[in-house]
């Protein structure tokens, strides 16, 4: 079997800056950091990126603090500092990026603003707006769309809904929905949101 080529540093910040939330770019660039180019040679970047993917993590699914952000502080400080390599030092840099623009305390409150963090939202089919094409069942990889396509000289259809508990928020059913009939939903606030 072909060996997996490693991915770049420049490689992981392109695919992270493609994310909206500055969290979620930040979770994103510090678990394929983790997963390639972190090579364990000094301990500000080691110990620094565990711990920073801990605390991302946290604050991506709304249980962050203000504890959370003062050790991110802390830990992309030390590793520009004292990271032996560019890469750990480009990578403190982009942690610090976006870390002052207050919407990481945003997410403290349970509240993701660019509706991406996939704890903080849900995907939801307004009934009134779907013409139950189906296309969004054909786009769902993860079979969480259940509901009957409309065909002619037939009556009791099974409504379009998006099972949750299947749903890994991947985004694509919005993508080809004709309608707009789906939605992402603050699941703390329950707020509707345009997409
Ligand atoms: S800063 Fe460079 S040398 Fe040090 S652990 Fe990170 S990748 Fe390895
Ligand atoms: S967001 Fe992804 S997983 Fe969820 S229903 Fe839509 S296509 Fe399926
Ligand atoms: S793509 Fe839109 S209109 Fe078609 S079934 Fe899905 S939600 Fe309804």
């Amino acid at each position: 079997m072909a060996e997996q080529k490693e991915k770049k540093v420049e490689d992981i910040k392109k695919e992270a800056e493609q994310k909206k939330c500055p969290v979620n770019k930040a979770l994103y660039y510090m678990e394929e950091f983790l997963a390639g180019p972190m090579c364990g040679k000094c301990f500000p970047c080691e110990m620094g990126t565990y711990e920073a993917r801990i605390r991302l993590k946290n604050i991506t699914e709304g249980k962050g603090s203000e504890t959370d952000l003062s050790s991110l502080k802390r830990i992309a400080s030390d590793m520009l500092e004292s990271s032996r390599c560019k890469k750990g030092k480009d990578t403190a840099k982009f942690i610090l990026e976006w870390i002052d623009t207050g919407v990481y305390e945003e997410h403290f409150g349970g509240r993701c603003p660019d509706k991406e963090c996939p704890a903080l939202i849900e995907y939801r089919i307004i009934p009134e707006k779907c013409t139950m094409c189906g296309l969004c069942q054909d786009a769902c990889k993860y079979n969480a769309i259940i509901g009957e396509k409309k065909t002619a000289y037939k009556s009791g259809y099974l409504p379009f809904e998006i099972r949750q508990k299947r749903c890994t928020k991947c985004g694509d059913c919005i993508k080809v929905c004709p309608t707009n009939a789906i939605i992402i939903v603050d699941v703390k606030a329950k707020e509707k949101v345009s997409v």
